[in-house]
């Protein structure tokens, strides 16, 4: 054979592996790796990178030798701060410190929910959605502080931390996550979560015009929520679909004209795909969950459902407050019957709403303090995300 054959296999075989990448990069990491001198202290920094994957910024940090936790305690003032000064806006602070058991997360006095992991003993990985900590997508620099625990008070003579960079700042960037779709899987129809101590507050109807105010009460409350959408409504409220999904909701199908589906056939494909191509059209997000009008199910629609790669989403827990009830009977009616797991029915449309707004606020703060947590139907599902990150 010869030497030219051989080379237009390799071009070709290189060609194959790179159209066979991935289209949907989902773990897109951007930032640089910086390292710095040795300063001798037990919380010698090496490393520094921030990336970002998905909506999450992560910030990893490499040091000389493998770190002891208890260095990092906060009974002893010890801590791992990193600022972030964005080019406009204020600086803002995230500190990692120990406490008996756990990492903790600050910003400011606030503790803030994030993931920090210990790969290898000298290197952490904290994953932290930057809006938590108050960042605007957009360019900003970044330090980093490390001071062990103790350290000052002893007043001993090794260094009682680091800084990276040695002197300055690095450069860095929050990207603009845009969620463009979701991939479903498990049980064609669900009804609940698994067992745990989180739910998922659902809203049929909409879009319609109390929606921008359900919107505000929930980015005040800081609750994500999940909405069942008309397709049929979608196109005259597009804003208001991007809304949801830049403020981390996540956005469901709930046919063209809420017609009753139960019986499945040819209609329901037409509806259910109807509304896939507004919403995506709309927004860029193509949805994978679906709710049937009136919670009228059946094999044949369930089948069609997910042959648009959407789940069926019916719910645990229905206050009825499409029925014009009173804000307390919605809040007694959700409270009384949320247990783990449990997915819960409301409307932001199709009606009058102010009531089911209206008792909002409590049955949060009530079921918050019962220890539960709020997330969408899709992460209580455990289903992931697209998101693409842009500029
Ligand atoms: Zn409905």
């Amino acid at each position: 054979m010869s030497r030219l054959v051989v080379r237009l296999i390799l071009v070709a075989g290189l060609v194959l592996a790179v159209g066979s990448a991935p289209a949907s990069a989902q773990s897109i990491e951007r930032g640089g790796v910086h390292a710095d001198a040795s300063e001798g202290s037990a919380l010698d920094l090496v490393g520094a990178s921030l990336g970002q994957r998905e909506r999450d910024l992560v910030l990893t940090l490499r040091m000389r030798v493998g770190l002891d936790p208890r260095l990092l305690a906060a009974s002893g003032s010890g801590e791992l701060c990193t600022t972030f000064q964005p080019e406009s806006g204020a600086s803002r602070r995230l500190c990692l410190s120990r406490v008996p058991g756990a990492w903790r997360l600050t910003a400011g006095s606030r503790s803030v929910t994030g993931t920090v992991g210990r790969p290898a003993a000298g290197t952490l990985v904290v994953r932290i959605d930057p809006g938590l900590i108050g960042l605007q997508p957009g360019a900003l620099r970044w330090s980093v502080f490390a001071r062990a625990a103790g350290c000052a008070a002893t007043g001993a003579q090794v260094p009682c931390g680091d800084r990276a960079p040695d002197s300055g700042s690095y450069a860095g960037r929050v990207w603009r996550a845009a969620v463009t779709g979701c991939t479903a899987g498990g049980a064609a129809q669900v009804s609940t979560g698994p067992r745990g101590k989180r739910i998922a507050l659902t809203y049929d109807d909409g879009p319609s015009i109390y929606t921008p105010r359900f919107l505000d009460e929930l980015k005040r409350l800081g609750v994500p929520a999940t909405f069942f959408l008309i397709g049929r409504q979608v196109a005259a409220n597009a804003a208001i679909v991007r809304r949801m999904l830049a403020d981390g909701h996540m956005v469901g199908n709930h046919s063209w004209n809420h017609a009753d589906l139960g019986g499945g056939g040819p209609a329901a494909t037409t509806q259910i795909a109807g509304t896939q191509e507004a919403i995506r059209r709309a927004s860029g997000f193509t949805p994978c969950l679906f709710r049937p009008p009136y919670g009228a199910t059946g094999h044949d629609l369930v089948a069609r459902a997910r042959d648009n790669g959407l789940t069926s989403v019916l719910w645990s827990v229905d206050p009825s407050d499409w029925q014009s009830l009173a804000a307390g009977t919605i809040f007694q009616r959700v409270v009384s019957h949320v247990g783990p797991g449990a997915i819960i029915l409301e409307h932001d449309g199709g009606g009058v709403r102010t009531q089911t707004l209206g008792a909002l606020p409590q049955i949060v703060a009530a079921l918050r303090s019962r220890g539960y947590r709020f997330v969408t139907v899709t992460a209580l599902l455990g289903y992931p995300e697209r998101v693409t990150l842009r500029r």
